[in-house]
């Protein structure tokens, strides 16, 4: 039969097969665009404890290098400046694609000093070309090096949802030329190619729809909503609920999506998969969360709404939980002290 080497062999890639997330061995070469992002720092972060070598891809457009500064002198971590719009050569196992502009349409609408400053209509162009050109030459790379790709999509792909909660198998509801529609339609685009690559070039792909998540690292000034009363309520100005505040959203603590983003990698599963949390809050009942967490003298003040804004958000996390064994633990009660103890520093820092 087999020489002793190969039952060796056999005997430790079955024995590697069983460790489970977390402990297999060898480590992994991952790139992370987007990675000195809100999302993708607390990833990385994740990445090099388990023990794989990390290259970070970003260009510093909502990112900054803060985020990942901690790691700048570990031997198993890289950051490189360069936009994925262009193309880019190396040689990794795994790719988490979560290069993305924050939604530009809050600028037009953001009463807050912006940390942007450019007009609209480029951010819009910078943000399709991002969505399209960017995950094009990701999947490029992957199909080039043999890497799995993970593409972080949205649960903006559903639009302006006719069905709630939302299901992976719900196509969405969205305004091809609508003011938000180059962030729907870019991921929408973004999941096309994902598909593409993976039915035409045998590319092993994941793709999240990844539903409202907040926590330390996000920018202060990008307009969501969880940032914005975070920052307002600390600033002792007013929360900005837009519209009559009765639309609702469902929000993830940040750890409980790295730990979906994570599962999702590694397992069998191609997705979409939702990855979100289910309680789910009109905006009126988060600012009073906020208010009951930071300040119980906080008030709100009513401004428009932006146009196509969807009513209400919830995603079904069903299949996740049942194909991933995956869910959220956090709640929103849960969370927001730890974001508000990042924020109260670096407002305190901008003081300064
Ligand atoms: P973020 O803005 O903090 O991070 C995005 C990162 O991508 C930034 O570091 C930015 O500098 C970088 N980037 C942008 N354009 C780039 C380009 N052309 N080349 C290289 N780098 C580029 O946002 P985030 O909240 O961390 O989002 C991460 C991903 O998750 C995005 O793809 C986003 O669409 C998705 N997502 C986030 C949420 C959420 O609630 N945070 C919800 C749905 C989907
Ligand atoms: N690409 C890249 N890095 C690589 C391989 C490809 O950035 O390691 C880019 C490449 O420049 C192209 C895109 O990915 O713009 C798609 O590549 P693919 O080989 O699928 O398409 P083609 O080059 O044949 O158009
Ligand atoms: N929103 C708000 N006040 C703000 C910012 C946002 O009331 O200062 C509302 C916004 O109109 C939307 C919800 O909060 O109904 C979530 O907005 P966000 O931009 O955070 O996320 P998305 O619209 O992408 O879900």
């Amino acid at each position: 039969g087999g020489g002793a080497s190969s039952v060796v062999v056999s005997a430790a890639a079955a024995a590697s097969r069983r460790l489970p997330v977390g402990v297999r061995k060898p480590p992994l070469r991952v790139v992370v665009t987007g990675g000195a992002g809100f999302v993708g720092s607390h990833l990385v972060d994740e990445l090099l404890a388990r023990g794989d070598s990390v290259i970070v891809v970003d260009n510093f457009f909502t990112g900054r290098k803060e985020n990942v500064a901690r790691h700048l002198a570990d031997p198993r971590f890289e950051l490189i400046r360069h936009d994925v719009v262009e193309p880019i050569l190396l040689e990794v196992d795994q790719i988490y694609h979560l290069a993305c502009p924050a939604s530009p349409v809050h600028y037009k609408f953001n009463p807050i000093k912006t940390i942007i400053s450019f007009p609209l209509q480029t951010l819009l162009h910078i943000f399709y070309k991002t969505n399209v050109m960017g995950t094009l030459n990701m999947l490029g790379l992957a199909k080039r090096v043999g890497a799995r790709f993970l593409l972080t999509s949205t649960s903006e792909v559903y639009g302006d949802p006719l069905e709630h909660p939302q299901k992976e198998s719900y196509w969405g509801h969205v305004n091809p030329i609508g003011v938000r529609s180059c962030y729907d339609e870019g991921k929408r685009t973004a999941e096309t190619l994902t598909m593409d690559y993976h039915r035409g070039a045998g590319v092993e792909v994941r793709i999240a729809r990844i539903f409202n998540t907040y926590g330390p690292r996000m920018c202060l000034d990008d307009g969501r909503v969880v940032s914005n009363f975070v920052a307002q309520t600390l600033r002792k100005q007013p929360m900005t609920v837009y519209g009559d505040g009765k639309q609702t959203r469902s929000f993830q603590y940040v750890s409980d999506l790295v730990d979906g983003l994570i599962t999702l990698m590694e397992s069998e599963h191609i997705g979409p998969f939702n990855l979100g949390n289910p309680g789910e809050f009109t905006m009126l009942e988060l600012a009073q969360v906020v208010k009951e967490t930071i300040d119980p003298s906080a008030r709100v003040e009513f401004k428009p709404n932006t146009a196509d804004d969807p009513h209400m958000r919830k995603p079904d996390i069903s299949k996740a939980k049942s194909l991933l064994h995956w869910e959220p633990k956090i709640s929103l009660k849960q969370g927001l002290p730890r974001m508000v103890s990042d924020f109260q520093k670096r407002i305190m820092d901008e003081k300064r």
